[in-house]
């Protein structure tokens, strides 16, 4: 009888609490990567957000200043421009390839 409810509540506790790590993974996953607005294509601006800093302080929380988009980036390490080149480039010295 005690075994019945135990594999019931552990299979159904498990499923609950492996939703939320698989929802968790997966939003995670399809989170733009980069400092690009998803939108536009522009460089975003990094800006603070006290609730997504202190709760997800990993991801970038960012601001496009061309089409005033606000969201969650995934910062990727290597963002540095090369040498010698600006690291914001302006509207018309972008070349699209
Ligand atoms: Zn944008």
């Amino acid at each position: 009888m005690w075994t019945d409810a135990a594999i019931f509540i552990g299979f159904f506790g498990g499923m609950f609490v492996l939703r939320f790590i698989v929802a968790t993974i997966v939003f995670f996953w399809i989170l733009p990567e980069g400092d690009q607005c998803p939108l536009c294509n522009a460089h975003t601006l990094r800006v603070q957000s006290r609730i997504w800093n202190r709760c997800l302080p990993w991801l970038r929380t960012s601001w496009c200043f061309e089409c005033d988009w606000h969201g969650l980036l995934r910062p990727i390490p290597a963002l540095r421009a090369p040498a010698g080149e600006s690291p914001v480039p302006t509207g018309s010295a972008r070349v699209r390839r």
